[in-house]
């Protein structure tokens, strides 16, 4: 299984147990594991060995952090050369100067291009743009019928002359629709065949120079594995893309796809189909990716932030606070700082394993929170804050402090309540878990 390639990495380097540099003959071992990890998430032989050129690039000569394992560091430097050849950034859709902005579809039958230009329709619809679909695949009159239901139960209107007209007339005719419409974005359908065939490629370069799309997005199923950048090629050499909608990785798929897409055309991958549903589009993240490549979740970015940002020293000393059940309020605003170095609350959760299902509202009410507690600490004499305690104990010192900050006696009486058994809870879960990052109180 692919998620075992941690544990096959960390075998890989206890052979070397000792080294504390990566050289390029240390990790000739591990980088076979990589390699042979890459080629089951279906990327390219010949996208592989670029990528695995570039990590050794990478790896080499770097001094092994203390306090983290040559396997950890190795793991996180591929990582690295996976998101920058993904991208780093998530790329949005270009628009024309003029409205409409036009995006013309490409790809093979059965990807789910017919489905994608709907995705995308509804994507738009949500964003409050006015979008037009039209139907060029006369080849298959089920396609034509196919756009003209999902358009329907999105309720954006499909531009179709029937089975009798050139696609590229049809296409022309529909962005002059788009136009008279007063629609913004024009999203053109067109003809798939199960393999790459030399008048499909024919028609679509034609429609291409016809239109002038702002995008011609490629739509590539991620269960095709490493025959997408045989794909990519051709249609990059022969029509020139712009980007590429991966579908279908709500499958097995491992997304290698999005490596060999990327790689060979240099065109961002700038959507991805999660499902059969309309409403299954994202947009495409190179690191959430980079982590489904290496099948560790997010939480190799949560590693990285929290390297950065916990200063070592600082982390130690507060552990031994929290041991002692010493862990005061200026720790505890401490604490808020680096969560918000860290980015936002929400940035942040949704990296940790089994958070992303966290809702965005749940997020804004922890946000909320922390706002209100941090207020009211704020308000706190230093004794006060060093010895939380006697604010359970004086219910005068409650009062002004509710006073001072703006809330009521009984939220502040809530925060110091919520705070000492915080306390107690991280005093006993402080033999695990990252130094430094103790759970914010459930106010
Ligand atoms: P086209 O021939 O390229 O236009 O492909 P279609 O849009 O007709 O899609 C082919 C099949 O793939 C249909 O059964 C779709 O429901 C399905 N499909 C499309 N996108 C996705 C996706 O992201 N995930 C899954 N599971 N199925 C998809």
């Amino acid at each position: 299984m692919f998620e075992a390639l941690s544990e096959q990495l960390e075998a890989a380097w206890k052979k070397l147990r000792g080294q504390d540099k990566l050289t390029a003959s240390n990790i000739q071992e591990p980088l076979k594991v990589v390699r042979r990890a890459l080629i089951d998430a279906d990327v390219s032989v010949q996208v592989v060995r670029e990528f695995i050129q570039g990590v050794e690039t990478r790896a080499v000569g770097k001094e092994v952090i203390s306090g983290v394992r040559p396997d950890q560091q190795f793991i996180k430097v591929v990582y690295d050369e996976l998101v920058q050849v993904m991208g780093t950034e998530q790329v949005p859709l270009i628009t024309a100067p003029q409205s409409p902005s036009i995006i013309l579809m490409a790809g093979l039958q059965g990807t789910g291009k017919t489905t994608a230009a709907a995705k995308l329709a509804l994507y738009l619809k949500k964003q409050d743009k006015k979008p037009l679909l039209v139907a060029t695949d006369i080849y298959r009159p089920a396609a034509i019928d196919q756009l003209q239901t999902l358009g329907r139960q999105i309720g954006v209107p499909v531009f179709a002359l029937g089975t009798d007209v050139n696609p590229v007339t049809i296409a022309q005719q529909g962005v002059a629709h788009a136009q008279s419409e007063g629609c913004d974005w024009v999203i053109v359908d067109t003809a798939g065949r199960l393999q790459i065939d030399q008048a499909m490629m024919g028609e679509l370069a034609q429609i291409k120079t016809t239109i002038q799309p702002q995008e011609v997005l490629l739509v590539v199923d991620a269960m095709t594995g490493q025959e997408a950048a045989n794909l990519t090629r051709t249609f990059h050499e022969q029509i020139g893309i712009t980007g590429a909608i991966l579908t279908k990785l709500d499958g097995d798929a491992r997304g290698g796809a999005a490596l060999s897409v990327r790689q060979i055309s240099g065109q961002p991958i700038k959507f991805i189909g999660t499902g059969e549903k309309v409403e299954a589009l994202q947009p495409f993240y190179p690191e959430r990716m980079a982590s489904r490549i290496l099948g560790m979740g997010d939480v190799l970015t949560l590693v990285e932030k929290a390297q950065e940002t916990v200063d070592l020293a600082d982390a130690e000393r507060l552990q031994e606070k929290i041991l002692r059940a010493q862990f005061d309020f200026s720790d505890f605003v401490q604490q808020l700082r680096l969560l918000k170095n860290m980015g936002s609350l929400g940035g942040f959760m949704k990296l940790i394993p089994g958070m992303n299902q966290i809702k965005p509202e749940q997020i804004q009410q922890a946000e909320k929170q922390l706002k209100r507690a941090e207020a009211m600490i704020n308000s706190m004499t230093t004794r006060e804050r060093q010895q939380p305690d006697i604010l359970a104990s004086h219910p005068s010192r409650r009062r002004r402090i509710a006073k001072g900050s703006g809330h009521t006696e009984a939220e502040v009486t809530k925060l110091v309540q919520d705070f000492q058994q915080m306390r107690t809870m991280m005093q006993r879960m402080s033999m695990g878990g990252l130094p430094g990052m103790g759970d914010a109180p459930n106010l």
